[in-house]
């Protein structure tokens, strides 16, 4: 190169990789690893274009969202197209469960999915969860047994409330699955607790997806309904806030046990 050129050539400041451009809620960069495209600054240049959000800042964001959805790690495999049908009504819950995820937000009701053990109501929600986490929205997986004893054991009897921080997601996320409801013992607290945040969600407009192994109508007398586990005005707030559906068929879990 001559001299004239090397003169004209523009020289652009990289940053120093050892140097952490990154903001505080981009969540820490693998160590050692600079991202090829922005040099760690977060924008990446397109030609003839511009300037735009790097890539790897998208995926750091869809790698905050699975971590805050918590979903269980047993569940890692739980996605749409590992969910196999084995009758009429586990193909029409994972249809609806699939157009549900690709119509968010323009949807008007969560979903209960109902059913005994292992006709894979959790698969189905968990599907839906990281589905609209691949969108970009906010998602949250309670085990509902889980929820009510971590808002217990942070319930200050002082001020006679939960910390903040417990119930914030609860709250806040986009679409919360709560898995398991009516499992727990049906006490006072118990319906209280699940009344308050099933009804603030509902007030809010903000979507909720429901699991139950109780159903409205049990095959036999002596089980318990849904209503008899949650109570008269809760089950009907679940008809109002989400679309009941219906999974029979066997435990799957059953054909693993055959499987091996
Ligand atoms: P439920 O919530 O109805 O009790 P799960 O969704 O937890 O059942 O299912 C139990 C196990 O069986 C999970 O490992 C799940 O992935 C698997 N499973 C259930 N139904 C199906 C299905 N139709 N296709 C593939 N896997 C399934």
């Amino acid at each position: 190169m001559s001299q004239d050129k090397a003169k004209k050539q523009t020289l652009y400041a990289v940053p120093d990789p050892s140097q952490d451009s990154r903001d505080s809620t981009d969540g820490p960069e693998p160590p050692g690893e600079v991202c090829p495209s922005c040099y760690g600054t977060g924008m990446e240049f397109v030609e003839g274009k511009g300037v735009r959000r790097c890539q790897c800042r998208k995926q750091g964001s869809h790698t905050r969202l699975i971590e805050t959805a918590r979903i269980p790690r047993r569940y890692d495999n739980c996605h749409f197209h590992s969910y196999k049908p084995q009758n009429a009504s586990q193909e029409r819950a994972f249809r609806f469960s699939s157009r549900l995820t690709m119509d968010f937000p323009a949807v008007e009701k969560g979903l209960l999915l109902m059913g005994s053990v292992g006709v894979g109501k959790t698969h189905l929600a968990v599907s839906i969860l990281k589905g609209l986490i691949e969108r970009g929205f906010s998602c949250r997986f309670y085990e509902f047994g889980g929820l009510l004893k971590e808002i217990q054991n942070s319930y200050n009897p002082v001020s006679q409330t939960s910390e903040f921080k417990v119930l914030e997601p609860v709250f806040n996320s986009d679409i919360l699955v709560l898995d398991e409801i009516g499992t727990s013992k049906p006490t006072d607290w118990v319906r209280d607790t699940m009344a308050h945040v099933i009804n603030t969600r509902y007030n809010d407009k903000k979507l909720t997806i429901f699991t139950t192994n109780y159903l409205d109508k049990p095959k036999n007398s002596h089980e318990e309904t849904l209503e008899e586990r949650i109570g008269v005005r809760l089950r009907s707030r679940l008809y109002e806030m989400s679309k009941t559906l219906v999974l029979t068929g066997e435990d799957f879990r059953k054909s693993f046990d055959a499987s091996s």
